[in-house]
Order: structure tokens, then sequence, then C-alpha cells
């Protein structure tokens, strides 16, 4: 039988100089070159700020945290993707809705969601409550999958009409871009991976990318705390 690994990390001596270098410098936390990658990851995305953590569940949990979602919150997230999406909406008190994914894209079918909205919630005062456990709808997760962006400008409209926080989860998407747009960069943040399955690897590692100056504040703080 043929065996097909899942992740096969390509390394040469580029990167045992480095590894070695940080061994040699003392800096194995958080240190100068942590800040250099964080810098050169949101300037080829092209957002303000990266705030590197140790995965990109905990970018997803920090930044939902600082998203404000919480107990008595639904979130949505797509039927087709990790089950890090799920969790880390779950890690904060919310609750996970699935919607479906459109079967070209294997992304979030924003047509469907907006249906799923308008058989499942009821307006009241400008929020949208779930009929059946009486959560307020706050947000929604699209999934960038393997390289591809979701339809993100769709998203963003729909969360507009439903007031809703939008936080992309990029974990296989570093460098998907629409037009000239990266991932990250069309107002909302998002959470990337370095995970060795993923584009580029640091072993393990995440990192969410924002030009939400405040976000990134409180996020930098969350991290060093947990
Ligand atoms: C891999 C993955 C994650 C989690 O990334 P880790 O760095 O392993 O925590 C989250 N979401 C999606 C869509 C992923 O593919």
């Amino acid at each position: 039988m043929k065996n097909i690994p899942i992740m096969k990390p390509y390394f040469d001596e580029d990167e045992a100089k480095e590894a070695a270098a940080a061994l040699a410098s003392g800096w194995v936390a958080q240190g100068p070159r942590v800040a250099e990658f964080e810098k050169a990851v949101a300037a080829y995305e092209g957002n303000a700020y990266g705030v590197a953590v140790s995965s990109c569940t905990a970018a997803l949990h920090l930044g939902m945290i600082a998203l404000g979602f919480g107990s008595g919150d639904d979130v949505l997230v797509p039927s087709y993707t990790f089950v890090a999406t799920a969790n880390a909406v779950e890690y904060t008190g919310a609750t996970a809705v699935p919607v479906e994914v459109d079967i070209r894209t294997y992304t979030i079918d924003v047509g469907w969601a907006e249906k799923f909205i308008q058989s499942r919630y009821a307006e009241k005062e400008g929020r949208w409550i779930n009929r059946k456990s009486g959560n307020r709808l706050a947000g929604i997760i699209p999934v960038n999958e393997f390289g591809l962006c979701a339809d993100i400008p769709a998203v963003n409209a729909l969360a507009k009409r439903y007031g809703l926080k939008v936080f992309e989860d990029s974990a296989c998407a570093l460098g998907a871009k629409i037009g000239e747009t990266h991932e990250g960069c069309f107002g909302n943040p998002s959470a990337v991976s370095f995970h060795p399955r993923k584009s580029i690897t640091t072993g393990e590692g995440g990192m969410i990318l924002t030009s939400d100056i405040e976000l990134m504040e409180h996020v930098r703080k969350l991290r060093s705390q947990s």
C-alpha cells in the first residue's frame, strides 16, 4: 500500500543555522526574532499588526475573546473545517452554529447562511435572537481553505445586515487573496497557522493579523497571560 504523508515540511541548512543562532542568543521565548517575524508576516499580508502565539487555535481563541464573544452568543461556522474553528468559539462560552459550505469552493455558503438566519432567528431591537435558545447572533467565522479565500465581501455584507462580528480563520490560507487584497485585509482580523501541515511552518505556531490597534493591544495582553 502506498502511504501519502499528511505533511512533509521542507528544511535546509538555513533553518538549522537560524535555530542554532536562536539557541546561542538565549532568546528561546518571546524576543526580537518573534517581533521581526510578526512584522514580516503582517507586511506580507498587508496588515498593520501581527501577534504571534503558540498555535492558530490559540490565535482564534484569543481573537474571539477580544471580539467579545461569550455566553449567550451564537457564532456561525462553516460545517466543513478543522474542528478548532468551532472549538475556539465554544472556549469563549459562545455556541458554534454550523452552516453549509459551497461545494465548488468548500468555503461558507453565504446565501445558505442568510436563509438559515431568516428561518431560525427573529429580530428584536436590532439583534437577531435564536428562536429556540434565546441566544443572540453575534458573529461569523468564514474559513479561507486550501489557499483560497471565502467570498469575504459577501460575508461582510451579510455581517453588516445582521450586526455580526467577522473573524477569518485563515489557518491554511497564508497568502490567499481576492484581486490584490490578501486574507485578513477586508476589514476583519484573521488567524493563520504555522503547523507543518500549513503553508509555512515554525514547528507549531499561529498569528493574529489585524489593522485594529485596540484589538492588537488586547490580544497582546491576553497572550502574555495564557
Ligand atoms: C489547522 C487548522 C486550525 C488550527 O491550527 P493549529 O495551528 O494546528 O492550532 C484551525 N482552523 C483550520 C481551518 C485549520 O485547518
